[in-house]
This record gives structure tokens, sequence and C-alpha cells, in this order.
């Protein structure tokens, strides 16, 4: 029996773990934890039955303790919380489910802990991963990508040698926008924005998707993920999301994974590593697709993409400031208060006034997320 924790159970991600929870017999769920939806977290906690469970606010952490009175499962709250959850002595993986920075700390203290961690949170790499990954080579503990993409180039790197690597090839759909001109940006609603061509995900990273911001995110992932520099990192742009990306070798030969878009095929894989299992759904049917396309990107139109490039070269704090201002550009964006072109100069004009911090640590990094909050706010 696999015993799992699961940060962000609520969400995109989360829910679909937990599908491929209930669809086998070998995982115990242990912990599980939202941020404010308590409504299906209480269901969550009936069906599943974790010992505890985690919500942010001590006042959500209240309502749903009532809630589940009848049910032996320990209620949480806040960043003490979300450790407890992290750290729970019976699990053997993590799944990072939870969107943002604040995955940073459970993260770091479950690998303490000797836990693999399935990673969906991005953000806890792209900027921490200069202390994730050394802390997983010392714990010897798996970073196992639930990130399509990367989970893509982690199968195509099974049972080769890493240094035979010439480069990855990182696909990405183009998302709504794909062929439309920077100017054509400046009119385009949050609806407009919020329909990915081939994903369902949550809105943030629907949002990042519509940019192309998101795979500015899984260049620097990437790079961390699988230790190569982003130069050797190529984008290209496959509108039918069948390619999930690939890597190319030293003889020029590529090895690409491909799969319908459905992320339970990458959850399920981190979940069950080394193995596979059976999975439901539809499976790749290449007579009716017939062809499969590839562009290069348009960083002119899609600067964001170009921007993350510049970030992640520069390293040290700079990606932070990149993923903080995102979140609040991305926050504003969706709450109609800036239009779509908006998010990108927010975080152009916080990357210019910033002074970057070599290597920062996690206090660093947190005060670095803040301060670009607040260089937003006083604009
Ligand atoms: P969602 O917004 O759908 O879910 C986020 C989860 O985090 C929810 O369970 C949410 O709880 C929880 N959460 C938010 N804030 C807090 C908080 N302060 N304390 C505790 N829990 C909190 O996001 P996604 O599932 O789309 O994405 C999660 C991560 O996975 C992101 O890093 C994303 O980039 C990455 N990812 C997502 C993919 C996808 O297909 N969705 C694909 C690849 C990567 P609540 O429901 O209560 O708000």
């Amino acid at each position: 029996m696999k015993k799992i924790a699961i940060l962000g159970s609520t969400g995109s991600i989360g829910t679909q773990t937990l599908e491929i929870v209930r669809d086998n017999k070998e995982f115990e769920v242990i912990g599980l934890s939202a941020g404010a939806n308590i409504k299906l977290l209480e269901r969550q906690i009936r069906e599943f039955k974790p010992r505890l469970a985690a919500v942010w606010s001590e006042e959500a952490a209240h309502e749903l303790r009532l809630r589940v009175k009848d049910i032996p499962v320990k209620i949480v709250s806040g960043m003490e919380g979300l450790m407890e959850l992290a750290v729970l002595k019976e699990t053997s993986v993590l799944v990072t489910a939870i969107v943002g920075m604040i995955g940073i700390r459970p993260t770091i203290a479950a690998i303490r802990m000797g836990k693999d961690i399935a990673l969906a949170n991005k953000e806890t790499l792209v900027t921490a991963g200069h202390i994730i990954m050394p802390l997983a080579r010392e714990y010897n503990v798996k970073i196992l990508p639930v990130d399509s993409e990367h989970s893509a180039i982690f199968q195509a790197l099974q049972g080769e040698n890493r240094s035979a690597v010439n480069k990855i090839i990182l696909t990405a759909s183009g998302g709504p926008f794909r062929g439309k001109a920077k100017k054509d940006l400046e009119s385009v609603t949050m609806e407009d924005a919020l329909k990915h061509p081939n994903w369902s995900m949550g809105k943030k990273i629907t949002i990042d998707s519509a940019t192309m911001v998101n795979k500015g995110l899984e260049v620097m992932e990437a790079g961390w993920l699988f230790d190569i520099p982003i130069s050797d990192i190529e984008v290209v742009i496959h509108p039918q999301s069948i390619i999930h990306s690939m890597v190319e070798f030293v003889d020029g030969a590529v090895i690409a994974q491909l799969g319908t878009p459905d992320m339970k095929l990458p959850i399920q894989y981190a979940l069950f590593y080394p193995d596979r299992k059976p999975l439901k759904g539809e499976k790749v049917d290449f007579y009716k697709l017939g062809r499969l396309t590839f562009e290069k990107p348009d960083y002119e139109t899609f600067e964001g993409l170009q921007l993350a490039i510049h970030a992640g070269r520069l390293g040290g704090s700079m990606p932070t400031v990149y993923n903080a201002a995102n979140e609040i550009a991305v926050s504003k964006f969706l709450k109609k208060e800036i239009p779509f072109p908006e998010i990108i100069t927010i975080i152009k004009n916080c990357m210019e006034r910033h002074k970057i911090i070599k290597n920062p640590n996690v206090n660093e990094i947190l005060e670095t997320e803040q301060a670009t909050y607040e260089m937003i706010e006083s604009r």
C-alpha cells in the first residue's frame, strides 16, 4: 500500500490525483489540504478518510472541524498545518498540487523527512530549484514530475545516459491566442483567455498558457529538474498537444512521449513510477489525427516567454520576481482590473527594478516575493 498526502487536493491536479486513487486499490490517503474550499474537502475527507486535513485560515479550520466532528480526522491550519501535513510519518509520497510559492517550505520539510515528491507545483522549482534539487540528492528522494511536459521528458530519459542529452524540446500548444499579433491581444477578454484549446486546468495556469508565461515557467522548471542549461532547452509550438515533449540526444536521435491531453497520465506515472498501470480514457488515434504540426514561437507577441528565459538565465532571485509579478498580475486580470497585455508590462517593470540576490535562501525568496507584491501595489 502506497501512502500519500496531497497539498492542494481540491484543485485541478488534486482532484485528478484522487480520481486515480479512487480507481486503484494500492493507495491510502493519509493527508489532504485545501485553501478555503471546505465543502469539497469535507466530501474528500468522508470518501478517502485521511487522518489529517489542512486548510489555510483558522476560521475555515474551525468550520471544518464542526462539519466532520463525527470522523476521526485532525484538522489543522496555516503554514504550520501544511508543514504537519508534509511530514506525516506514514507517507512515502507528497503530491504538491498547491498553487504558488506557498509550496516551498512544505516541500523542503517533506524532502528532509525522506518523502518522494510528486511535483506539480512548478513555482517551487522555478524560485527555489537551487535549494530543492541539491536537497533531494542529499536525502536521496525522487522528484517525480507531474507537469505533462516534464513527465514526457522524464519518460524519454528512462534508461538513458544523461550525459548523452543534447537538448530538451519543450512543446507548447500556443494557447488560445496562437497566431495573433501583439496589437490583437489588447482587446482580448478574460473569457477568451480562459478558453484553452486542449487542456482543462485551474484558472491561473490557463491564463499563464494564454500569455505563454506558463511555458516560460516550464523552461525554468525543466532546467532544474533535468540539470540542463536554459540555452539547451528549445520551445516548439505544437498545437495538437499530442507530443508532450522530446529529448534530442548527441547522436541526433529524438525520443518523444505522446498521448492524448489528459493530466491523469503524468499524475499516474509519477504515483506508480517506475511501473505503468492501465488508465481509462481515450488513446491516441493516429488515423483520426492525420498530422502533427510544429512552429517556432512568436517571441514578440508572447514576450512573457522571452522574459522567462531571460529571468532563468539571470538566475538568483530574478525567477522569483518573474513568478511573483505574474501571480499578482494574473489575479488582477482575473478580477478585470487590468487588460491582458498589462500582465507582461507588470512583469517587465518589476524585473527591471529588481536588484538580483545570488543564491537566495528561502527567507530571501519569500522576502523577494513580498517586495515584488509591494512594488506592484505602490505603482
Ligand atoms: P488550482 O487552482 O486548481 O488548485 C490549487 C490548489 O491549491 C487548491 O486545492 C487550492 O485550494 C489550494 N490552495 C490555494 N491556496 C492555498 C493556501 N493558501 N493554502 C492551502 N491550499 C491552498 O491549481 P492547479 O491544480 O491547476 O495547479 C496546481 C499546481 O500545479 C500549480 O503550480 C500549477 O502550475 C501546476 N500544474 C497544473 C496543471 C493543471 O493541469 N492544472 C498542469 C501542470 C502543472 P482551494 O480549492 O481551497 O482554493
